[in-house]
């Protein structure tokens, strides 16, 4: 548990604060499914990890969906009758209907009010609102700003174009020892939202950052994507090659006060399921465990049956249970360090059981092998030695070739560190051999005597770490 592990020696809160800062760079642009604002987002994003853009044309069918024109907001704004702008783009980019055609026209209040959006329930706070797939123009506002407007003339403008261009993207392509990849998906199409958009996007970047560089198992592949039209494209253009994904998250809404939720992959019992149902037991706060449906972020695209891949969501607070959701309370304050940095200590230890879960084989499988002998064993210690023992005893026992490691700690009850821990100590002992990636079968070849013997020869001359 090598990442994790890292992450414990650091500064938690200071790894908050620069996280929560990079969300704070980010928070005042406006975002959309197509545009300057992804654009200008993806190029921070890239100041800090190797990431490809891509620019799909408006036109482009993907699957049953097509890349719709591309938005382009340069203001916008309601004057009264004595010319005093009452609602301005420039103060909250919320202020605008998402994806609004242009408009220019003085009007009543009446012929006005169809094109105003606001939330009866929490007067104060300005919806989200878009209207993507279906051309229209309007404002959101707080409910008890509407509540002011008299009768009279109003002046509206949107400043905006909605033309043939691109959809854009980012990926960031992390090579491991394997092709076969894990996915980290994350959207970067919400404007000034803070947990629904940027918690996800500032922890998966981090994450990156993390990873990047090091020798990996795995292949790693961060996506920066629109939601829902872009995970579509993306699909869609990699159709072939998203066979390669064995593990894939979803990371949204992970920076606001509330314990974690994961919702599973269609699978149900993916590797990935097992991976994050452990490491939140084991490692996180308090956590809560959803079965998959067929609605909610982009797994609902990676998860059609056509893909069916191992993707799950992780999240704190659910999207659409917490009030401040796709409203200005979603704010730089509805998003605290010190959750941020938690959400990216658990993204470190879903990686590292990732990383480690191996099938192992027992080389001396008949009755004990005798651990006293090779100093693996000791009656008294304490806790912290027992439970060495118990976890040693446990990897060999259940290294049959069949048993991972995380079938192990869960069937053990031990947190995966003490399994991984104890099979790398048996397997530099000689009592382990690691069966190699892509086999499945437990007789595979490598368990006829000749191989065992070679698998017994230490890997390296590192010596069995002492227990003392
Ligand atoms: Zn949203």
């Amino acid at each position: 548990m090598h990442f994790l592990k890292e992450f414990d020696r650091k500064d938690s809160m200071q790894i908050g604060r620069q996280l929560h800062g990079f969300a704070a760079e980010l928070y005042p642009i406006c975002r959309s499914i197509t545009g300057d604002g992804i654009r200008r987002t993806l190029a921070m994003i890239q100041d800090r990890i190797p990431l490809q853009i891509s620019e799909v044309p408006t036109g482009t069918p993907v699957f049953d969906w097509t890349v719709p024109k591309e938005w382009k907001i340069r203001g916008a704004y309601i004057k009264d009758a004595h010319g005093k702008h009452i609602v301005d783009f420039h103060q909250s980019n919320l202020h605008v209907l998402n994806y609004s055609t242009p408009v220019h026209a003085t009007m009543s209040l009446r012929e006005l009010k169809p094109h105003l959006y606001t939330l009866p329930g929490h007067p104060d706070w300005i919806p989200y609102r878009t209207s993507y797939y279906q051309e229209n123009w309007g404002f959101c506002l707080s409910h008890k700003q509407m509540l002011t407007l008299e009768d009279g003339d109003y002046e509206v403008c949107i400043d905006s174009s909605l033309e043939d261009g691109h959809l854009t993207y980012g990926e960031c392509y992390l090579p491991g020892g394997s092709t076969d990849e894990v996915l980290i998906s994350c959207h970067v199409c919400h404007p000034s939202l803070a947990n629904d958009n940027l918690s996800g996007l500032t922890v998966a970047t981090a994450l990156a950052e993390l990873l990047s560089g090091r020798d990996l198992r795995y292949s790693y592949r961060f996506l920066f994507i629109p939601g829902t039209i872009g995970a579509i494209a993306w699909l869609a253009q990699n159709r072939e090659s998203a066979g390669r994904i064995r593990h894939g998250l979803v990371l949204t809404c992970i920076g606001d006060a509330g314990g974690f939720h994961y919702k599973k992959s269609r699978r149900g019992n993916a590797e990935i399921d097992q991976a994050v149902v452990h490491v939140l037991r084991h490692y996180g706060e308090s956590s809560e465990i959803l079965e998959f449906s067929p609605y909610g972020y982009d797994e609902r695209q990676y998860c059609s049956p056509g893909f069916n891949l191992p993707v799950g969501c992780l999240m704190r607070s659910v999207w659409g249970t917490f009030p401040e959701y796709h409203t200005s309370a979603d704010n730089l304050e509805f998003i605290q360090p010190s959750q941020l940095a938690g959400s990216l200590r658990v993204g470190a230890a879903v990686v590292d059981v990732l990383e480690e879960n191996r099938r192992y084989r027992n080389l001396s499988p008949y009755c004990e092998p005798q651990l006293g002998k090779r100093g693996l064993y000791r009656a008294t210690g304490g806790e912290a030695i027992e439970m060495e023992i118990n976890a040693r005893l446990w990897v060999l026992n259940l290294s049959d070739g069949e048993h991972s490691l995380l079938d192990i700690a869960e069937r053990s009850g031990l947190p995966f560190t003490a399994i991984s821990d104890a099979a790398e100590l048996l397997r530099q002992s000689g009592l382990l051999a690691a069966i190699p990636d892509g086999t499945t079968d437990p007789t595979w070849e490598g368990g006829s005597q000749a191989n065992l013997e070679k698998a017994r020869q230490p890997k390296c001359n590192q010596g069995v770490a002492a227990l003392d």
